[in-house]
């Protein structure tokens, strides 16, 4: 199919008794930055794998760029991975890793030298051909084992946690680096991460893995505000939920709601509702806690259940927060945050 880089039909791979890949269809377009998003354990490695020509499925079919390439080796397919450990050439220079594979497949040196520097360039490394590895940070080497992924210019690059031995603050810069570095080459990107802010900051869409199975496939926004599942509302983004008894109490029917926190505002509980799409609830503080930037309370609703409200402190400072401890308010949010999922 024109536009499509990969398709997966029906994908099944155990392992003896383990069932990591139970059913899987998915479809990831030419030039997206595509996540699988999932807890330990759910499959996306083996997914990757699968793509990559490392496994071979049990059942189902692949496509890379509308071709069948299911039986083939990892070398036939114009894919490339990136692993999290890099696995780049201690001995090498940052040049001669980079230009490895253009090695391996006998391009001439001249023409090897060209494009390793460009390459360089496009992860911002550019003057650091003649270091080795050891010479190098840890986000520094990672940019090296993405240029060796990016010389060879294949159709889609596999990211497995490429991120996941960087500190906090390097990750996050590294994010919003690869999501650029990605938009300027334009390779599809596939990028497995279990840290589902990673998932949202960076890709297009993502498909969150529960169980072997795919539980949702949508952009970052879709899957946030409208989750499909118990499951994704849980693990991408807090849950915060409306059920049984209260769920009929205010929403009227009966079900189980996601709304999340920041959607829900703390009002005083004199307060009208301002709209009638809005819907209130009045409850007493249980706990409240100073973030910093916002202010998140646990209100225990009258009648029953308790939701969590996330404000920002335009005004609000330490202070003030723990005079709200067992104080009355009333909870608004708009009813179109109240997410009603499958049960
Ligand atoms: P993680 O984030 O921890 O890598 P994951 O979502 O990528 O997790 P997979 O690595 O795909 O999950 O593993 C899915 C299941 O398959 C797990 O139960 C795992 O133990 C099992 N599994 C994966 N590879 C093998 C293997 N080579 N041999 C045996 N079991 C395996």
């Amino acid at each position: 199919m024109e536009g499509m880089a990969i398709r997966l039909q029906g994908l099944r791979k155990s392992f003896g008794g383990t069932t990591a890949v139970d059913g899987v269809d998915l479809e990831i377009r030419d030039g997206e930055f595509f996540s699988m998003l999932g807890p330990s354990g759910s499959g996306k490695t083996t997914v990757l794998r699968l793509v990559a020509g490392f496994e071979t499925p049990d059942e189902g079919r692949i496509e890379l760029a509308g071709q069948e390439v299911t039986g083939l080796a990892p070398f036939e397919r114009d894919v490339h991975t990136v692993f999290q450990d890099y696995a780049l050439f201690p001995h090498m220079t940052v040049e001669q890793n980079v230009a490895y594979g253009l090695r391996i497949r006998r391009i001439p040196k001249a023409e090897r030298l060209v494009r390793a520097r460009k390459a360089l360039a496009e992860v911002r490394l550019d003057g650091y051909g003649q270091r080795r590895p050891a010479q190098l940070s840890g986000g520094q080497r990672q940019r090296v084992a993405l240029a060796r992924a990016l010389v060879g210019r294949p159709r889609v690059l596999l990211l497995d946690e490429p991120l996941g031995a960087l500190d906090l603050k390097l990750r996050e810069q590294m994010q919003v680096e690869l999501k650029a570095i990605q938009r300027e080459v334009g390779i599809t990107f596939v990028f497995v991460t279990h840290d589902q802010e990673e998932a949202l900051t960076t890709s297009d869409r993502i498909a969150v893995f529960d169980q072997g199975r795919i539980a949702q496939v949508g952009t970052p926004a879709e899957i946030y505000e409208r989750p499909a599942t118990p499951f994704v509302a849980s693990f991408v983004g807090t849950s915060n939920l409306l059920e049984g008894e209260a769920a009929h109490r205010i929403t009227g029917s009966a079900g189980t709601y996601n709304i999340r926190p920041e959607k829900i505002r703390v009002l005083k509980e004199s307060a009208e509702a301002d709209e009638p799409e809005h819907a209130t609830a009045t409850g007493t503080v249980a706990e409240v806690v100073y973030l910093g930037d916002a202010t998140r309370f646990l209100v225990d609703l009258d009648g029953g259940g308790r939701l969590t409200a996330l404000q920002q402190n335009l005004e609000t400072s330490s202070a003030d927060v723990a005079a709200y401890r067992g104080t009355r308010v009333r909870l608004q949010w708009h009813r179109r945050h109240a997410v009603r999922l499958p049960s």
